[in-house]
């Protein structure tokens, strides 16, 4: 018999309430600080459970936290259940069907990312009680991962600061402990202002805030050249100052995604972005003014837990998907185009992986490292507490994050699976962490040793607060 028998017992036993939460959230999609329903369900549900419950933590109204147990190490299990607005989407088709035109949806799976994680720590908890062992287990439930930088904002307000490690997953097409790759982002809007004007009476009069910002998206696309290959720049037009072509616009807004491999490698490329808005307010005789709306950082490993997680992982085997589950992926994957399928499935078959339309075996740790460029605020949990993090096999293989695709999975019978093998893997990982306080220790000096060079320092400027009514 494993160690990790008794607790993954547990979560078996508990499984089916976490899926109806997984399943309440998918059904009440809410976007960006607006998860106050989705919040309060993850509130009752770990009162439910006996955690001694705080709402509205670091200032965040949509943010939860539960704790359970005494005394000894802190472990907290990250949780997420923010949707994505206009992926409105039917469960269990396999076509583009919005329940809502221009709704909300379940893009991203924090449905399933919040109940399991909780599922995991309600578990640890009553492992930890039923043996009479030291430790306290935290679910955090964090609002506004699809660009609100929640995690940015309570590692700033202090809320980890006592926690030993840190424990997450992200629902995938995969099940692995992968070598963290995400880059660390800032998001800027640039605000030019110039004079209005007549532009064919007076155009010597006025001012372009829109040159301005057409000559700025010039210079930055001129810098690319010389960025690092693995940086990203992306940007939107916010404000284009009106729609009358016979009018100089005086106000223009341009809002900039710069991202970097990591923290030190971002600051400098924000610093040359913001050289080419000021280059572009000189030529054009306007002014403009930089503000940050959020910011992340990079993620940063650690070797031991990694290890830990994997370990339990291979032990647990892969999910146990049926007849049933892969039908309703083919399904999907048939949605895809040969080359979106190919793509998303290369790093896999490099591995000699991937022989349905589910991955059902795990991923060793190198096989992703190609494909994995987007930003998650779980970076800033990183950079104070030693962090590990895993992927979830819970979609059909092939399935990009963020299309209706994924909506239409979120409550399937695999996603569930998927969502309980998460959950045990995590459960163990702390179970391991309560019982070997020497996993505890060495996660820390991997972790010191990753961040000594560097500290962090939070990407959000102090005036930045979190958007509240974004
Ligand atoms: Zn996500």
């Amino acid at each position: 018999m494993q160690n990790s028998d008794a607790v993954w017992n547990i979560v078996e036993k508990k499984s089916a309430e976490f899926f109806a939460l997984s399943d309440r959230i998918w059904d009440i999609p809410e976007t960006n600080y607006q998860e106050y329903r989705s919040a309060e369900e993850h509130a009752q549900m770990l009162e439910s459970q006996g955690f001694r419950v705080e709402r509205g933590i670091a200032g965040l109204p949509t943010a939860v936290m539960g704790e359970a147990g005494e005394d000894g190490p802190v472990i907290a299990i990250l949780g997420e259940f923010d949707a994505l607005p206009g992926l409105s989407q039917e469960a269990g088709v396999a076509q583009e069907r919005p329940l809502v035109d221009g709704g909300n949806g379940h893009g991203c799976g924090h449905n399933m990312l919040g109940a399991g994680s909780m599922l995991a720590a309600a578990a640890v908890k009553d492992f930890l009680a039923e043996n009479g062992l030291k430790g306290r287990v935290r679910y955090y439930g964090c609002p506004a991962e699809e660009g609100g930088s929640s995690k940015g904002f309570m590692v700033r307000s202090g809320v980890f600061d006592d926690v030993d490690i840190a424990i997450s997953w992200h629902p995938a097409a995969f099940a692995g402990v992968n070598n963290p790759i995400s880059l660390a982002c800032n998001e800027i809007n640039f605000h030019f202002s110039g004079r209005a004007s007549h532009a064919s009476a007076t155009p010597h009069l006025g001012r372009s805030a829109l040159d301005a910002v057409e000559l700025m998206n010039v210079g930055v696309n001129y810098m690319r050249e010389h960025i690092p290959s693995d940086a990203r720049i992306h940007y939107a037009l916010i404000d284009a100052g009106g729609i009358a072509p016979n009018v100089v616009q005086a106000n223009a807004t341009v809002r900039y995604l710069i991202r970097s491999p990591d923290l030190p490698g971002l600051t400098p490329l924000v610093e040359r972005v913001k050289k080419v808005a000021q280059g572009a307010a000189l030529m054009t005789e306007t002014t403009v003014e930089a503000s940050t709306l959020s910011a992340v950082s990079n993620l940063v490993p650690n070797t031991p837990l990694e290890a830990a997680m994997r370990r339990h992982l291979e032990v647990l085997g892969p999910p146990p998907f049926d007849a049933a589950d892969r039908a309703f992926a083919s399904a999907i994957q048939a949605t895809y185009g040969p080359e979106e399928v190919a793509h998303a499935l290369a790093p896999f078959e490099a591995a000699g992986l991937i022989e349905g339309p589910l991955c059902e075996a795990l991923v060793p740790a190198a096989a992703r490292r190609a494909s994995m460029s987007a930003s998650t605020d779980v970076g800033d949990v990183s950079w104070v507490v030693p962090p590990v993090r895993r992927w979830g096999a819970t979609y059909a293989s092939g399935t990009p994050l963020h299309p209706w695709q994924m909506v239409a999975q979120g409550k399937s019978p695999a996603a569930h699976k998927g969502m309980v093998h998460a959950a045990k893997v995590m459960a163990a990982v702390a179970q391991q962490a309560f019982a070997e306080p020497e996993l505890i220790a060495e996660a820390g000096r991997d972790f010191a040793r990753r961040t000594a060079k560097v500290p962090y320092v939070c990407p959000l400027p102090e005036e930045t607060q979190p958007p509240l009514d974004m």
